[in-house]
């Protein structure tokens, strides 16, 4: 349970190696490895990058030192006892520990995450969703016509305070999410809540595999959910859309002969939000997306698109 790191303490060189050292052809750096932190030194693996997906819509996965979660290491690590006696977890006060974020995050998040027990917190959705609602209630529709609309200049005034800390936390702890690397981590303390239902991370945060999944999960709920993609192309506002739209790289899944493309696309409206954010960079975004059903009969696909509107810079964030 633990962040993804890009840097790992080596115990035979008694110093720290970063991921550049750990990939190359042959490193003899990628075991005997622990937590940066000298307070802490959890012992860690490498994990090397990989490729996923299918043409043109291929995304890399950047490789990353994480915990152990066995008991055993492998060969290399077998007998190195500074590494076998090391720590299974980060320490609290560690910043790559899971829970001692959620709690930073927690402190300063207004009641939006709630603590529920010793290590259980509450991520309480509904009060993200009103904030969110707020905003588009007051700039006017979604979608339908409404972005080529002059409308769009209107500004979010009221109670902002409160809702610029909402999204605030609400970008903090998906951030986090998004560094994790277990998959299943986060949610073992941070449960969702929406209106008094709990709402499991898988059905609110979305990577591209998960794309087909949260279209459908938009088809049948009405709620704020979390993307997570690498960009594919931006295309500046023109004479018609005033907003800058954030194509993501595509999930493509083959049914019988037909193809079904999922695509999400950000409209984002002001350019400086994503000044710097460019091909093939990972992307965040969070609010209320609206989803579209288009076949394609000439060529048997089945486009699934979701759309989101960015009214608010903290709505989105770029890895760089
Ligand atoms: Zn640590």
């Amino acid at each position: 349970m633990g962040v993804k790191m890009t840097e790992a303490y080596h115990i035979d060189l008694k110093d720290n190696i970063d991921l550049k050292e750990a990939s190359e052809f042959n490193s003899p750096l990628t075991h005997k490895l622990l937590c940066e932190n000298p307070q802490c030194r959890a012992r860690l693996k490498y994990v090397p990058s990989y490729l996923k997906g299918e043409e043109p819509n291929i995304i890399f996965v950047s490789d990353y030192f994480g915990l152990v979660s066995s008991d055993k290491g492998n060969d290399e690590d077998g007998d190195a006892s500074d590494w076998k006696n090391a720590p299974k977890n980060h320490v609290d006060s560690c910043r790559y520990n899971t829970i001692g974020q959620v709690k930073i995050i927690a402190r300063e998040s207004e009641g939006l995450i709630q603590s529920i027990s010793a290590e259980g917190y509450e991520f309480r959705l509904h009060l993200l969703s009103k904030a969110l609602n707020n905003i588009s209630s007051i700039s006017s529709d979604i979608f339908e016509g409404d972005l080529t609309s002059n409308k769009i200049g209107t500004v979010y005034k009221r109670d902002t305070g409160k809702l610029s800390a909402y999204l605030s936390t609400a970008k903090k702890i998906l951030i986090l999410r998004s560094e994790m690397d277990e998959h299943e981590d986060l949610s073992k303390h941070v449960i969702i809540s929406y209106n008094g239902k709990k709402i499991y991370w898988s059905n609110f945060y979305f990577e591209t595999e998960d794309y087909s999944k949260c279209f459908y999960r938009l088809q049948n709920h009405q709620h704020p959910v979390c993307t997570y993609g690498e960009v594919k192309k931006i295309f500046p506002p023109d004479g018609n859309v005033r907003f800058t739209k954030v194509q993501l790289k595509a999930l493509t899944e083959s049914q019988n002969d037909e193809q079904i493309i999922t695509v999400v696309r950000l409209y984002v409206k002001n350019a400086q939000w994503i000044d710097g954010l460019g091909e093939n960079m990972k992307v965040l975004a969070f609010g209320f997306m609206k989803t579209k059903e288009n076949y394609v009969k000439e060529k048997n696909i089945t486009w699934l698109n979701i759309e989101v509107r960015i009214d608010q810079k903290k709505q989105i964030h770029f890895f760089s």
